[in-house]
C-alpha cells in the first residue's frame, strides 16, 4: 500500500484544532507517545517522527488535533482571516482548512464552505461537527454559481480556494508512475486531464477574485506542474490588478519561491516533493477594501 509507504518516510504533522485545546495541552498529551516539535512555520501545527501512527488516539478521533500535513497547513494560516470576518471556502471537502479557519477565527463571523460533490459534503460535515465551529454553513453546489453581486456575499472579505488538482506533489501520486500500469499510453491522457484542470482552475480563480468586497484571495493545490500553479496565477494577473490586487508573499521567510517564469513569481510559495517530502503551491492575492472606515 503505497499510502503506507508514505507514513513511512514522512514527518507527520498533527495540526491542534484550538477550538477545542490549547497547543501546549496537546504538546503534554502527545509527548507522552512520540517525540514532539512545534512546527516553525505554522503556529499550530506539531512535527512528530515518521512513522508515529496517532489516527486512532482519542485526540483525533475527538477532534482536539487534525491530522493535516504541512502544505495544506500553510494555506488557511497564509490567508489569515480576522476573527469576526464572513469568509468562503471555495471548494472546501473533505474540510480540513474549512476547520482550521474557523480555528483561526477564534470560532467568530462566517464560514461559507462550498463543495460541489454530495459524497464529499457528507464528509466535509462530518469534519465540521467534529471541529466543534458553530460559524460554518455548509453549501452544497457550484463554488461558480454564485453569483459576487449577491448581497448575502457583500461582506465576504476572504476566499480560500482549494480546487480540484492533478495531486503530482503527493507521495502516493508520484510512486503511481512506477506502477507497471503506468505506460506510455498515459501520456496524453496525463496532459489532457492537465490542461482540463487548468481551464478550471484559472475560472474559479477568476471568480474568486471578483467578489466585491473580498481583499485576500488564497489559491492552492498539491501540484507540482506549473500549469496548474504558475500559468494559473498568470493568467488571472491582468484582471487581478484591474480589480486592485496584488500579489502577496506567503510566509516571507520560506525559501522556496514560484518558477521564474513571470516578473513577481517570487511571490509565490513552492514546496518541493523531494526537498520538503511533499509538492504543494500557495498563491495570495491582497487588496485594500473599504470595509474598513479610513483612519484619519
Ligand atoms: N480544501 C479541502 C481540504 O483541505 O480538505 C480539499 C479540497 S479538494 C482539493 C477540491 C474539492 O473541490 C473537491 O472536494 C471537489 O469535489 C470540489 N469541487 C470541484 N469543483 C467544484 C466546484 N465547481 N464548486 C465547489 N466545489 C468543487
Amino acid at each position: 500500500d503505497l499510502s503506507q509507504l508514505n507514513g513511512h518516510i514522512k514527518q507527520r504533522y498533527v495540526r491542534v484544532n484550538t477550538l477545542k485545546m490549547d497547543v501546549d495541552s496537546a504538546v503534554k498529551e502527545l509527548e507522552k507517545l512520540y517525540k514532539v516539535q512545534k512546527d516553525e512555520t505554522v503556529p499550530d501545527l506539531l512535527v512528530m517522527p515518521p512513522g508515529s501512527d496517532l489516527h486512532a488516539h482519542p485526540l483525533v478521533t475527538n477532534g482536539r488535533i487534525f491530522l493535516q500535513g504541512k502544505g495544506s497547513s500553510m494555506v488557511a494560516a497564509a490567508l489569515q482571516p480576522e476573527a469576526g470576518w464572513e469568509v468562503i471556502d471555495a471548494c472546501s471537502a473533505p474540510g480540513n482548512k474549512t476547520v482550521h479557519l474557523a480555528s483561526l477565527m477564534k470560532g467568530q463571523g462566517k464560514i461559507i464552505a462550498c463543495e460541489l460533490n454530495e459524497e464529499r459534503v457528507k464528509r466535509l460535515e462530518q469534519t465540521v461537527k467534529l471541529s466543534g465551529a458553530t460559524n460554518i454553513e455548509v453549501f452544497h453546489g457550484d463554488f461558480l454559481s454564485l453569483n459576487p453581486a449577491d448581497p448575502s456575499f457583500a461582506k465576504v472579505r476572504a476566499i480560500l480556494l482549494d480546487p480540484s488538482c492533478s495531486g503530482s506533489g503527493t507521495v502516493t501520486d508520484r510512486l503511481d508512475h512506477l506502477l507497471p500500469s503506468h505506460s506510455a499510453d498515459n501520456t496524453n491522457y496525463d496532459s489532457i486531464r492537465l490542461h482540463k484542470l487548468a481551464v478550471f482552475q484559472k475560472k474559479t480563480l477568476a471568480h474568486a477574485l471578483s467578489f466585491p468586497q473580498v481583499e485576500r484571495v488564497v489559491y492552492s493545490t498539491c501540484s507540482i506542474h506549473q500549469i496548474e500553479n504558475e500559468d494559473v496565477v498568470s493568467s488571472v494577473l491582468p484582471l487581478a490588478s484591474s480589480l486592485g490586487f496584488k500579489l502577496a508573499t506567503p510566509f516571507p521567510q520560506w525559501q522556496r519561491r514560484g518558477l521564474p517564469v513571470f516578473a513577481g513569481s517570487e511571490h509565490l510559495l513552492r514546496m518541493d516533493p523531494v526537498e520538503d517530502k511533499e509538492g504543494f503551491f500557495i498563491a495570495l492575492f491582497t487588496k485594500t477594501n473599504n470595509l474598513d472606515k479610513p483612519k484619519a
